[in-house]
């Protein structure tokens, strides 16, 4: 590949970016003047996004919506503990998926060089024979960059914001089925870091627009519990985030 070509790709790259962060300015505006509250219950077709049809483990990511959420179905978190999550979610089957970056995480914590999806794949399929589960394949994804601006701290661990419309694209944090230690430090974090750099919006993301945590509130996993697990957060990443939340609909 020429070096033109390249600059043009790259050029091109930060174009899709951009027209993805123009395209949600309206929907955060909308949040910041009602409040997160607000403007969640203001969603017409709120419930459909609660609506569990899909059981198979899927990555946090945002690209990869349907399921049940876990970083790079459980690499982060060791073999052991991705068992205990398929156990405890009542997982029946395991994907992979293209450009993982939990996966790419996973390959720089651990000094590994090479295809980190290829390693992504391999723990998929580890994590299938470990707990009886199919390994169902390795999920497609439609851009290369990240568009989330939020990530949801989903408290009932079935949230899918791609089922109703009118709510923004973000990372799937299943809080109702990991440790909060873990749910918070690593998979919020991650995802905040993700939107900040290469792969996600980078430096459109400042104080004035910020990155947003969408906390998901059921049972005893109230509002004020989900939003003070990621308030420490704001060390690393300051006003550069938001929390806010919402409690799920009653059925
Ligand atoms: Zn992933």
């Amino acid at each position: 590949m020429g070096h033109k070509e390249g600059e043009t790709m790259e050029h091109s790259h930060r174009d899709q970016i951009e027209r993805d962060w123009t395209g949600q300015l309206a929907i955060y505006q909308k949040i910041k003047q009602l409040g997160a509250e607000e403007y969640f219950a203001s969603v017409a077709d709120l419930a459909a996004a609660f609506n569990a049809d899909d059981h198979h483990v899927h990555c946090m990511d945002e690209r990869t919506p349907g399921g049940i959420h876990c970083a790079g179905s459980g690499i982060l978190l060791g073999l052991d503990a991705a068992a205990e999550f398929c156990a405890k979610s009542g997982a029946r089957g395991i994907t992979s998926h293209e450009s993982c970056g939990a996966a790419a995480i996973y390959a720089r914590l651990n000094g590994l060089t090479g295809n980190s999806d290829e390693l992504g794949v391999r723990f998929a399929q580890d994590l299938a024979v470990k707990t009886g589960l199919p390994y169902v394949g390795h999920l497609p994804v439609k851009k290369e960059h990240h568009f989330a601006r939020a990530a949801y701290y989903d408290g009932t661990g079935i949230f899918d914001s791609t089922k109703a419309a009118d709510l923004p694209p973000g990372f799937f944090i299943n809080r109702a089925n990991l440790p909060a230690d873990y749910a918070a430090n690593t998979e919020a974090a991650t995802a905040a870091r993700i939107a900040m750099g290469d792969h996600g919006y980078g430096q459109l993301i400042t104080t004035q627009e910020p990155f947003w945590f969408f906390a998901i509130a059921k049972g005893e996993l109230t509002l004020g519990k989900l939003m003070a697990e990621l308030e420490p957060l704001k060390k690393e990443f300051g006003d550069k985030i938001i929390i806010a939340g919402f409690n799920a609909p009653q059925k």
